[in-house]
């Protein structure tokens, strides 16, 4: 079994790029170069300076001594929160700021949901001196004024989308329309492993230094380059696509995918897309994702703004049918008890995404000897006030 993509695009039965014939021009030009680009030397040598001296890159791989004592276990944290911007997405972010440049393309478009993936672009547009315009639902605009003030100040414009339900994939459809009108000078900077190839295995690419760093990390540590298991929380899938990259052909790791199951599976109130999806095409890729009986995506739900996406990348949705990686589903509750747990014992806020990574240590036991590494894909300042309310602090 293969677990990378195939020549034609493909995980398995799932990838590929379906999309509009308008767009073909654009999605064929840079699935046509990626790969070249990203083989240039000068094109390496850039992104890992700036990933050094800008982000602040290799992130420690911190072993959480407190916790694995707790747990009985041997806990790693990949410290992907202490980046610049506060998480993994600016990796892809500086990857694709790059990429667009090699292309001549001066005029940045991307859409998103919490703010976060559009924070981290308009980020990488202030450093290049690029134009960027960034879609947002009107209704998360309301929802995440701090981060839409973030992108104000870092010089983006930020263009509300008025139809649909006023969400993430209002926006994505509006940001479509623009890539559509602006086939020329714009590149569209889309923040997950999700979307119409090649954009699936170019984020992967770009999000991949994570396990690259974890590998010779882990060797200095415990003299070895292979953990027994590799934990992350999926969204859309990209620091999970990250931190699994260089195990994926190595079955003797364990990989375990973890999803926001919101008030619960079954509530009707849930982002738990591998259990509750049926496979169908959305954001340009035949991958799972949570639809009606006939085919309306379903709104997601989940306390964390990061995971609550409808569908899950290709790359995940072929990890989960083939069985390679092992999916749980974490709620509301068990999430933010984990989060607050990490807090009292190892003096480290996560980002809420990430304690849903975390509240596994719960509903699963580890062999002592067991060496885990989780991806501690974000840092908690942005979550401050969901914290407050529920913890009523
Ligand atoms: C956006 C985000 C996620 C979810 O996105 P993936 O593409 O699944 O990684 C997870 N954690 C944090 C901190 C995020 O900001």
């Amino acid at each position: 079994m293969k677990y990378n993509i195939d020549d034609n695009g493909y995980y398995g039965e799932f990838g590929g790029a379906y999309i509009p014939e308008m767009l073909y021009p654009n999605v064929e030009e840079l699935r046509q170069n990626y790969l070249k680009v990203m083989a240039e030397p000068e094109f390496q040598e850039e992104f890992k300076q700036l990933l050094q001296d800008y982000v602040g890159r290799p992130s420690p791989l911190y072993f959480a001594k407190r916790l694995s004592e707790k747990y009985n276990t041997k806990i790693y944290l990949k410290r992907e929160d202490l980046n610049h911007t506060g998480a993994h997405k600016i990796n892809n972010t500086i990857g694709q700021i790059l990429m667009a440049k090699r292309l001549g393309k001066n005029r940045i478009i991307a859409e998103t949901g919490a703010g976060q993936h559009g924070v981290a672009t308009a980020t990488v547009c202030a450093l290049m001196g690029l134009e960027c315009i960034v879609y947002m639902g009107e209704i998360d605009i309301a929802r995440q004024a701090p981060n839409v003030a973030r992108m104000k100040m870092l010089g983006a414009t930020v263009i509300p989308a008025l139809s649909g339900s006023r969400t993430l994939k209002d926006a994505t459809n509006e940001a479509i329309r623009d890539w559509i009108n602006n086939p020329v000078d714009t590149h569209y900077i889309i923040g997950s492993v999700v979307g119409p190839h090649p954009y699936p295995d170019m984020v992967a690419r770009f999000q991949s230094v994570v396990s690259e760093e974890i590998q010779w990390q882990l060797k200095e540590k415990e003299g070895k380059t292979n953990p027994d298991y590799v934990i992350a929380c999926v969204g859309g899938g990209s620091n999970a696509a990250g931190a699994y990259y260089h195990f994926l052909e190595d079955e003797n790791v364990k990989l375990i995918a973890v999803e926001a199951a919101g008030l619960g599976i079954d509530t009707g109130e849930s982002a738990a897309t591998s259990v509750l999806g049926k496979e169908g095409i959305i954001h340009g890729s035949k991958t799972l994702l949570m639809q009606t009986q006939d085919g309306q995506i379903t709104e997601p739900y989940s306390i964390s703004a990061g995971l609550d996406y409808p569908g899950v990348g290709p790359m995940h949705a072929h990890l989960y049918k083939s069985g390679r990686a092992e999916f749980i589903s974490i709620t509301d509750d068990e999430a933010m008890k984990a989060g607050l747990e990490l807090s009292e014992l190892e003096g480290i806020i996560p980002a809420i995404e990430s304690s849903h990574a975390l509240a596994v240590f719960e509903k699963k036991k580890f062999e002592k000897e067991d060496i885990l590494v989780l991806s501690l894909s974000g840092r908690g300042d942005k979550d401050l006030d969901t914290y407050i309310k529920y913890f009523e602090l």
